[in-house]
């Protein structure tokens, strides 16, 4: 883990010098401190004379001069590296998780997702500045000081560092349980964030449900299993933070009892003692950061460990080393003897499902809802990856493309479209990043989206709120496709896309499907069969496979499964 860790410094290597470097210099200057005062007490002193006291004195403030300026550096050049390798992990992380499949994310939780992200990884920073430097110095501080006392009074020297190996047992016996604690934080945050992210999106369910009683008492439940970790993290800081203490005090303690003793014995002078007295007051000082170690160190990489486990994750649906780039397909599908589950292998979702769909063909697929429509149409963008057979596009099977490649080649309007915050143009563009304010312009056109974009305050800026909400489902819908005609795809799936809407504005949009869906590959998911009656070929799927297929006119004709279908619909 250590390895790992250090791995995120390699970019950094001159500001960790900088910082390490002057870290040391810092340190080194503290144990001169002492020396100094015990040369002014015992050697200058006894000559009576001030002049030199002062000059003495000037010196040292010189001194105090430098290892301020090298304060500062350390500071803020340690920081500044320690706040880099946040951000690195950060970033890593966030590519990693936009490469994680649907599968992964049908599994997790939006809010505990955004806590891996965000609180996990803010104490990274200060483990990352601190910790190398921190325990460097603690280690250089104790055998300097060690050395300079042992020099002066090799009993004393001992005597003051008796109690020393019981801060050791503290270290590892404290930073144990504080992880522990660490990571039950961090776990419950994530519950917690989720929770509320919920709760907020789903408001305007609640509301509508007057529900806010129910919503109030689960957010103080998740509260509260945040409050208890955190009290249990203040438990076990009060303790470690007391025992430390105490421990250092009796440190002190020991340097004054014995050292008294020495001078009464007349082994010691009093330049000494009190050298002896300031030396404890160095050495102890990085003992005092081992407190805090305890306390932040484990926070940190309580993280950690949380951004590796995530890091260690390999996407389920990723590039084979040597997937081919394809560019412009045809659009020649065939799904090969496909079945698909989606947990256990007992439960298919698609059985044995053969189909092959003819380049610039309009395929429509019904069937029950819950009968595999858009599990189906989501196996070709790989979204899910099949569980046996294989799928093919122009002859290639889509597992040998590269995940890109494939989908730039494949566009999907669903039901509920999903806008990002920002104004139409924004979400329009999200089609094609690049596009040319003419592209843009002609998308809303073939989208029909003119008028209600001309009425909107602002046009195209017009801010839609999240998700849309400021915008109708017609008028979503409509920013979809416009979206869908910049990229510009050979492959169309459309999954219920005029599923949500009233018969008039579905009409109006059924016409930009028309045309979007021109020239390209294209299946439609369809539940209202009106909408598919002109399909070149109507498909009807079950959780058994593929029940019927033809056009609309040879269907009705063979009194099957679609005939009963469209009679139930068109009584
Ligand atoms: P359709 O689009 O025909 O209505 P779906 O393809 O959405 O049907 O769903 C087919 C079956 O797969 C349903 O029984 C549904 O419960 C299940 N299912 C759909 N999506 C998932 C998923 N992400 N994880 C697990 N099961 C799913
Ligand atoms: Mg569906």
């Amino acid at each position: 883990m250590f390895r790992r860790f250090f791995s995120y410094y390699r970019p950094y290597k001159g500001l960790f010098l900088l910082d390490f470097g002057c870290a040391i210099l810092v340190g080194l200057l503290e144990l001169l401190f002492p020396v100094a005062v015990n040369q002014v007490i015992d050697q200058i002193m006894p000559q009576k004379n001030f002049q030199l006291v002062v000059w003495a004195c000037i010196g040292l403030f010189v001194f105090y001069v430098i290892n301020t300026a090298l304060q500062y550096v350390v500071i803020f050049f340690g920081h500044k590296l320690g706040v880099n390798i946040e951000t690195d992990m950060r970033r890593e992380l966030f590519q990693h998780l936009q490469r994680q499949s649907f599968r992964y994310y049908d599994e997790q939780k939006t809010g505990s997702l955004i806590s891996r992200l965000t609180t996990d990884l803010f104490e990274i920073s200060e483990v990352a500045h601190h910790g190398p430097e921190d325990v460097f110095i603690t280690i250089m501080t104790l055998i300097g000081s060690f050395i300079l006392m042992y020099r002066a009074h090799a009993k004393l020297a001992l005597a003051t560092f008796a109690l020393l190996p019981l801060i050791t047992l503290a270290l590892v016996f404290f930073n144990k349980k504080m992880t522990k604690v660490n990571l039950e934080i961090y776990e419950t945050l994530g519950e917690f964030n989720s929770g509320v992210e919920a709760s907020v999106s789903g408001i305007r369910v609640t509301q509508s449900f007057a529900n806010e009683p129910f919503e109030a008492s689960r957010f103080k439940g998740l509260s509260e299993s945040y409050r208890r970790a955190k009290i249990r993290f203040y438990k076990v800081m009060a303790a470690s933070s007391a025992y430390n203490y105490l421990l250092i005090r009796s440190i002190s303690l020991f340097t004054l009892i014995f050292g008294a003793y020495y001078v009464i014995q007349g082994e010691l002078t009093y330049g000494e003692f009190v050298f002896f007295i300031l030396l404890s007051n160095v050495f102890v000082r990085p003992i005092e950061k081992v407190n805090n170690m305890i306390e932040s160190y484990p926070k940190g990489f309580a993280g950690f460990k949380r951004l590796t486990e995530e890091l260690d994750r390999n996407p389920e649906i990723m590039d084979k080393p040597d997937a081919l780039v394809v560019e412009s397909l045809q659009g020649d599908i065939h799904y090969d003897h496909v079945s698909f589950s989606y947990g256990t292998e007992e439960k298919r979702v698609l059985e044995d499902i053969d189909l092959a769909i003819a380049p610039g063909e309009t395929v429509a697929l019904v069937g029950q809802s819950g009968s595999g429509k858009t599990t189906l149409s989501n196996l070709l963008p790989r979204f899910y990856d099949v569980t046996k057979g294989r799928i093919t596009i122009d002859g290639i099977d889509i597992r040998d493309m590269t995940l890109t490649s494939l989908r730039d080649q494949i566009g999907i309007v669903q039901q509920d479209v999903f806008l990002f915050p920002g104004t139409i143009r924004e979400n329009i563009a999200y089609g094609r990043l690049d596009a040319s304010e003419e592209e843009i312009q002609q998308a809303v056109r073939l989208a029909h989206l003119e008028g209600a974009v001309a009425d909107m305050p602002q046009g195209l800026d017009t801010s839609i709120g999240e998700r849309g909400v400021k915008l109708s489902g017609g008028q979503r819908q409509r920013v979809a496709i416009a979206r869908m005609f910049l990229k510009n795809p050979p492959i169309l799936i459309l999954d219920e896309a005029t599923s949500a809407l009233d018969s008039e504005t579905e009409q109006v949009i059924q016409e930009s499907l028309n045309s979007l869906a021109t020239g390209r590959t294209t299946l439609i998911i369809a539940h209202r069969l009106a909408t598919i009656k002109y399909a070149d070929r109507i498909i009807v799927v079950s959780p058994q496979g593929i029940l019927e297929q033809g056009t609309h006119d040879e269907l009705l004709a063979s009194q099957g499964h679609y005939a009963e279908l469209y009679r139930s619909q068109f009584r």
